[in-house]
């Protein structure tokens, strides 16, 4: 067993009194942490000492080189200890360990390299137009901010959220999803050396209703950044809400991948399977409803199924793996509850829809695709969080934007073709909160992430984060003395 930080508070690690919870490896599901709980005291302790820091000033106050130069030695710090927290990551969440190396430790890295950058290139307005006076507005870091992290892909997004915080001069309280704090707890320790001021990066371990619960209600706590489900995002949303917080809201997601029959069949292929298997399916920006044009459906259907068959499920330290084990054992009972309902419902299993044989322990599910006749089915309208595709041929353009648009969700919507004009549409009809056209996944940091309806509230990302992380401060100055009227003077 490892690891048992509770707190890192005051740049110090801490473990806790509280009742211990346990972390599992999904791959083997033997216990490899117990972490005590942080009490009431301690979350109190983490939201004193980040305000401490923000009241004191030495961060929000240093000069943006400064403040640089930090951020980048953080990322380099990251760097150093990139093969030690994917290590941990790798057996915390079950996602092979080449997409945790090279992708989320090296995006943790990147995030706070990029907010370095762009607090160097941020500017201000200024108002000339009435003629005595500038007006200019100022950007002034929120305070303590509250962030709240999921645990499909905790270090990509729990360092995104500390990052895109920080880098405006807040200072902050992480909470890790309980189910895999391992990672993102080693990340903090590890930035803590590299020369953040004490309480600037504070993290407290536990779960949703207990220490969730109390930092997003807690009273010295400016502001809440919450990526998790649509659900609980509602009750963190009305908490924030009742003491006038302002939270942003990065939710579940029920995303349309279309194929039309004019796509590069290759390409959409790839894409289709990248969209739905990687981060072993556990993505809200999956490409879960793959709609397909009539005229190509066959020929899709049958490469979609054969390719489908030959992922590699595996050991997440097998390089060869392709998927490993979903999250946890509740998680894998929720994805494999969709298999009676789709075989009950009268939809077709074309792939998978069981448990990976090979395979006596760990939470390991076949890759699956699903074949429906309606979108109004469950398995189109709920988010099932794991490697499951519903699959569904459509005839005209105007038939996919409907069906792709009939979803409470709006996080992403995937379209393939190799006509100008009908991507051009196909990006206008999509209701998302982003659109990739002939291409799966592309994080441009500068660009807004964020959800439509049930995904999300706000948006991350270069401009957006920096509209959430700061507050406006409107400065008048006159350019002259001026001739004010003199009140008083008559008498
Ligand atoms: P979840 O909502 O169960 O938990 C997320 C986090 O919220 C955890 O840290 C949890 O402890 C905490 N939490 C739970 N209840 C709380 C409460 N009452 N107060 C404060 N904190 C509380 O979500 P999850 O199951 O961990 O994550 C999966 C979900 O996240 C999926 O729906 C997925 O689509 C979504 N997600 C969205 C994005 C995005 O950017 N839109 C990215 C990744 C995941």
């Amino acid at each position: 067993m490892t690891n048992s930080v509770t707190a890192i508070i005051d740049g110090e690690s801490l473990t806790g009194t509280g009742a211990p919870f346990t972390v599992v490896d999904p791959s083997s599901e033997e216990v490899i942490a117990a972490v005590p709980e942080a009490d009431g005291a301690l979350v109190d302790r983490a939201v004193a000492s980040a305000r401490a820091a923000f009241e004191r000033g030495d961060w929000r106050g240093a000069s943006v080189e400064e403040r640089q130069a930090v951020l980048r030695r953080c990322a380099d710090a990251i760097d150093a200890a990139a093969d030690e927290i994917a290590d941990i990551e790798c057996g915390n969440t079950g996602i092979p360990y080449a997409q945790v190396r090279n992708g989320q430790v090296v995006r943790a890295a990147g995030n706070l390299r990029f907010f370095a950058d762009y607090i160097g290139q941020m500017a201000a307005e200024l108002y000339e137009q009435e003629p005595n006076y500038l007006t200019y507005v100022r950007r002034e870091p929120v305070g303590v901010a509250a962030l709240i992290s999921p645990w499909n892909s905790p270090l990509a997004l729990g360092s995104m959220k500390v990052a895109s915080a920080i880098a405006f001069g807040n200072s902050c309280v992480l909470k890790p999803a309980e189910q895999d704090p391992l990672g993102l707890t080693r990340l903090v320790e590890v930035m803590q050396g590299a020369g953040l001021p004490p309480g600037v990066v504070n993290l407290v371990n536990g779960g949703g209703a207990t220490v969730g619960d109390r930092l997003v209600r807690h009273a010295e706590v400016d502001c809440v950044s919450f990526t998790g489900g649509t659900r609980t995002g509602k009750i963190i949303m009305s908490a924030a809400g009742a003491n006038l917080k302002p939270s942003v809201m990065e939710l579940g997601g029920k995303s349309a991948n279309i194929v039309f029959d004019d796509a590069d069949f290759e390409q959409a292929l790839d894409g289709a399977l990248i969209g739905i298997f990687s981060n072993n399916g556990q993505q809200c920006l999956a490409g879960s409803r793959v709609l397909v044009q009539r005229g190509i459906y066959d020929r899709f259907v049958e490469a979609f199924v054969a390719r489908t068959k030959q992922v590699r499920v595996g050991h997440p330290r097998d390089a060869a793996t392709e998927i490993g084990p979903l999250a946890t054992r509740a998680h894998y009972d929720h994805v494999m509850s969709f298999v009676p309902l789709a075989q009950d419902s009268g939809a077709r299993i074309l792939a998978g829809g069981r448990r990976a044989p090979g395979f006596e322990r760990g939470f390991y599910f076949q890759p699956t695709i699903v074949e429906v006749d309606s979108n109004a089915h469950r398995l189109c309208q709920e988010e099932i969080f794991g490697p499951f595709a519903a699959l569904m041929p459509f005839d005209t353009d105007e038939d996919a934007y409907a069906i792709a648009n009939d979803s409470r969700f709006g996080l992403v919507g995937y379209a393939w073709s190799c006509d100008i004009g009908r991507i051009m549409t196909a990006q206008e009809r999509i209701s998302a909160g982003t659109i990739w056209c002939n291409t799966p996944m592309i994080r441009d940091l500068r660009a807004p992430f964020g959800g439509y309806r049930d995904s999300g509230v706000g948006a991350e990302g270069g401009r957006a984060a920096e509209a959430f992380y700061t507050r406006q401060k409107a400065v008048s100055i006159p350019r002259r003395p001026l001739n004010l009227r003199k009140l008083g003077t008559t008498a």
